[in-house]
C-alpha cells in the first residue's frame, strides 16, 4: 500500500476500495501511518466526500480497529438510541431504563459533554457513587440481571475513532459527513445491536443547523446501519429551544426523574416515547404505562444501585447538588414567548460551569437553568421565565445577560 498515492486519488475525486480503506485505518491505528498523512487524507475526504459504499467501508474499518461487545446466542434483542446532541437533551436517562422494562437489552455507551451539548456520562456522574467505567464482563452480568447498563467508551472500542476524532478536532475536518457518520456509527455498531434509533437534531442548538443537513446526515447513518445488518430508524427533531425546562447536569437528572415518575414536561416525555417506540417490541401505550406506574423508575434505581450509586438520593435529588445561589429571571413585559434560543441557553450554561470548553475541564454539577419557559407560553410582566443556578453573583450576572440575548416575548 503506497499511502501518498491513495491520498492523491481521494484528493482528485477518485474512489478508495474497501481493502484500501481498511489498510489505511489499520496503518493509522498501529502508528504506521503518521498523523500528517491522515490529516491530508481527512482533508481530501472533507472536500471530495465519500460514496455510501466508501462510508460503510470506513465505518467497518473503524469498528474493526477494536473490540465489539459480544452477547450469548440466547440473548434478547439488543437495542439502543443515539442522539446527535442538543441543549437539555436528557432523553437517554429516561429511555434506557424505560426500554429495559421491555424484553430487550440496552447496553448504552455514551459520551461526555463538549461545548454547548451536555453529555449523558456527566449527568450520570452527578449521582454520587455512580460508576461509568465497567468492564465488559460486569456490563454483561448487569444486562443479564436488569437489562440495562450505561457506560463510557472503553479503550478497546473503536481506538481508530478515538485517534482520528482528536486529529479532526485540530485539523478543521470535523464537519465532514462521511467522517461524522463513520465516527458515530462505528461506536454504536460496537454495541453489536439488533436495532438502533437515531435522533438527529436540527436548529440553533444542534450540530446541524437546517433540516436538510440533518436529513442528509440521518439518511447516511441509516444506510450504514442497514448495510451492517442493524435495523436502523431515524427521527428528526428540532433543537431551537432547550428540551424540557432544565439545562445542567444535576438539574437534568432531577427532571428525568420527574418523567420517570409519570410527570415532567410533555415535550421531553413525547420525544422519549417517539424514540422508544422505534426499537421497542411493545406499543406506545405499554411504554406510557411503564413511565406512569413506576416500572421505568424502578429500573433506573436498580441501574444506579448496580453501578455503585446511592439510589436513596434519587428520592429528593434536587437537594443533592444545591447551587450557591438561585436567581429568578423575570420577564420585563407581558406577551407570548417567541424565542428561548437553545444555543444561547447552552452557552450561558457552559459559562456557569455546567459544561467543558476543553476535554479535561472540571464541571460543576450544581449549576445551570431550570423552570425555563417554552416558546408559545403566555406570560405577564414579572413572571419567572427561568431560574439560574450559579456559584456566584458574578456568574449569575453573566448568565442572565446572555439568557436575555436569546429570549424574545412580544
Ligand atoms: N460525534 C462523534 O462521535 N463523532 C463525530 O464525528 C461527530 C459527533
Amino acid at each position: 500500500m503506497h499511502i501518498p498515492s491513495l491520498i492523491e486519488r481521494k484528493r482528485d475525486g477518485g474512489l478508495l476500495s474497501s481493502g484500501e480503506i481498511s489498510g489505511l485505518i489499520a496503518a493509522y491505528t498501529s502508528g504506521d501511518m503518521p498523523d500528517y498523512q491522515m490529516s491530508a487524507l481527512a482533508m481530501a475526504i472533507y472536500f471530495q466526500g465519500m460514496t455510501a459504499e466508501e462510508t460503510a467501508s470506513l465505518t467497518r474499518a473503524m469498528l474493526e480497529s477494536g473490540d465489539a461487545l459480544s452477547f450469548p446466542d440466547d440473548a434478547p434483542r439488543v437495542v439502543d438510541k443515539h442522539s446527535t446532541g442538543g441543549v437539555g437533551d436528557k432523553v437517554s436517562l429516561i429511555l434506557a431504563p424505560l426500554l429495559a422494562c421491555d424484553e430487550v437489552w440496552v447496553p448504552m455507551i455514551s459520551g461526555r459533554g463538549l461545548g454547548i451539548t451536555g453529555g449523558t456520562l456527566d449527568k450520570l456522574e452527578s449521582i454520587p457513587g455512580f460508576r461509568i467505567n465497567l468492564d465488559e464482563e460486569t456490563s454483561l452480568r448487569q444486562l443479564e440481571e436488569i437489562g440495562v447498563v450505561m457506560i463510557g467508551q472503553t479503550a478497546s472500542i473503536c481506538p481508530a475513532d478515538k485517534k482520528l476524532y482528536a486529529l479532526r478536532d485540530v485539523t478543521a475536518t470535523v464537519p465532514s459527513r462521511p467522517l461524522i457518520v463513520a465516527s458515530i456509527m462505528s461506536k454504536k455498531l460496537a454495541e453489536s445491536l439488533d436495532s438502533l434509533v437515531l435522533d438527529v437534531k436540527f436548529g440553533t442548538g444542534a450540530f446541524m443547523k437546517t433540516k436538510e443537513d440533518a436529513e442528509a446526515l440521518g439518511e447516511a447513518m441509516r444506510e450504514v446501519g442497514i448495510a451492517m445488518g442493524v435495523d436502523t430508524s431515524v427521527c428528526y427533531n428540532p433543537m431551537n429551544e432547550p428540551l424540557g425546562h432544565a439545562v445542567g447536569n444535576a438539574l437534568e437528572v432531577a427532571e428525568s426523574l420527574d418523567i420517570l415518575r409519570g410527570c415532567g414536561p410533555s415535550d421531553l416525555r413525547e420525544i422519549t416515547l417517539d424514540l422508544a417506540e422505534k426499537v421497542a417490541t411493545v406499543d406506545r401505550a405499554q411504554l406510557e404505562n411503564w413511565l406512569d406506574n413506576g416500572s421505568a423508575l424502578q429500573k433506573f434505581e436498580n441501574m444506579v444501585t448496580c453501578q455503585g450509586g446511592d439510589a436513596g438520593l434519587l428520592r429528593d435529588f434536587s437537594t443533592v447538588h444545591p447551587a450557591a445561589l438561585i436567581r429568578e429571571l423575570e420577564v420585563p413585559n407581558s406577551g407570548v414567548i417567541e424565542m428561548v434560543d437553545a444555543d444561547t441557553v447552552g452557552r450561558a450554561s457552559l459559562a456557569l460551569g455546567a459544561g467543558r470548553g476543553k476535554a479535561d475541564d472540571e464541571i460543576d454539577f450544581s449549576v445551570g437553568f431550570d423552570q425555563i419557559a417554552k416558546v408559545g407560553d403566555e406570560v405577564k410582566t414579572g413572571d419567572c421565565v427561568a431560574r439560574i443556578h450559579a456559584s456566584s453573583e458574578a456568574d449569575a450576572d453573566i448568565a442572565a445577560e446572555t439568557f436575555w440575548k436569546g429570549f424574545r416575548c412580544a
